[in-house]
């Protein structure tokens, strides 16, 4: 099917219809390269101000290359799956030993970087260095299957080469960064996953989906796994204003990141028999509340619960199991998860301040 002409009114509406985002005509790849991982996991109305403040933060690659984790982690706080921060991060350290800290600027070597998949080294080579690379996000997946009415999965690999290849072919024939914004745009305002404003969209005329009225059918995407069940009890100790915090592990999502002492899928439901795990003992445990939450991740679903407990374990308990004796009113420095920040919001900060506001 040859789309060049349709390409050419693609172009001329995206030129009218543009949003106007923070990132929008930047060719400066560090920036490129922010944008395209916050915006991976995070709408865009969320992702423009950690964009700012990200930037605010590590204007450049020697900055973010020197800044701490914690730093790192605590501008990141709230935006979830850390994995890509830290990518960054490690990423960065890479680009200023390797490269005297000027972004590579080929396809190959952006997509050697730690946490760079060929989305993303597309969008930089494209958008920053002008080269002809497509890059096929989830917005260009549904507008590609739809126009050419391709009907197998748009999560396989097989499915995403042949897209990809389409892409290339029309790619060459315009500035790449703005053909592949301009794909973007389209999906993300007309070409909707629920109700496709097909009568506005200049691929009309030549969009399969369309012709044979399959809009609601396509993409096809294979049958999802179901999500693993994750039981999480943290515990929120309170003894003369201090509480116990501690660092995740490496082998965690949500490593680097401080959280209450906690158990995970424990047999044992009882509060008091969970605090066994913490040296506490049922005669010196107080239960002052205990507050639930369900948190759901693209494969796990998590279960938790945080037992305010009147008390702490011993220093000694502590010390062996790695937990941090810090003061409540300091928990705002450290860097969570979003587990943790939702319930510091709602009962801790909120706790705080209603009693300063008492004073
Ligand atoms: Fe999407 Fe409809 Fe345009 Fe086809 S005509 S690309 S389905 S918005």
């Amino acid at each position: 099917m040859n789309l060049n002409g349709f390409y050419d009114e693609l172009m001329v509406y995206y030129g009218l219809n543009a949003r106007k985002l923070p990132w929008r005509g930047l060719v400066n790849p560090y920036a490129i390269w922010v944008s395209e991982v916050i915006l991976q996991q995070t709408r865009v109305e969320q992702g423009k101000e950690y964009f700012m403040t990200f930037l605010r933060y590590f204007p450049d690659v020697f900055a973010l290359a020197n800044a701490s984790q914690e730093e790192l982690l605590k501008v990141w706080q709230g935006l979830g799956y850390y994995s890509r921060a830290l990518n960054m991060h490690a990423a960065a350290k890479s680009i200023v030993q390797n490269y005297n800290g000027h972004f590579p600027s080929n396809y190959a070597e952006i997509r050697e970087l730690k946490g760079i998949g060929d989305y993303t080294a597309a969008a930089i080579s494209s958008i920053a260095f002008g080269l002809p690379n497509a890059a096929v996000d989830g917005n260009v997946k549904r507008v590609t299957s739809r126009i050419f009415g391709i009907q197998s999965p748009v999560d396989k690999p097989e499915t995403v080469a042949q897209m990809t290849s389409l892409l290339n072919g029309a790619i060459v024939n315009y500035p790449p960064g703005d053909f592949n914004q301009a794909m973007m745009e389209l999906g993300a305002l007309i070409c909707t996953p629920r109700n496709p404003k097909c009568s506005n969209c200049p691929m009309q005329p030549k969009c399969d989906a369309f012709k044979n009225n399959l809009q609601g059918k396509i993409p096809v995407k294979s049958k999802k796994k179901m999500a693993t069940e994750v039981h999480l009890d943290f515990f929120f100790f309170e003894e003369n204003e201090n509480t116990a915090i501690v660092k995740r592990g490496n082998e965690s999502i949500w490593k680097g990141l401080f959280e209450f002492p906690n158990v995970e899928n424990a047999e044992k439901k009882d509060a008091t028999k969970l605090l066994e795990y913490f040296g506490v003992y049922a005669d010196r445990t107080v239960v002052l509340d205990v507050h639930q939450f369900t948190h759901k991740l693209t494969h796990r679903t998590i279960f938790a619960h945080f037992w305010h407990i009147s008390g702490m374990p011993s220093n000694i308990v502590m010390k062996n199991q790695g937990y941090l004796r810090v003061p409540i009113s300091d928990l705002e420095q450290f860097a969570v998860h979003r587990l943790m920040d939702k319930y510091l919001k709602i009962k801790v900060f909120k706790e705080i301040s209603s009693n300063e506001n008492d004073k």
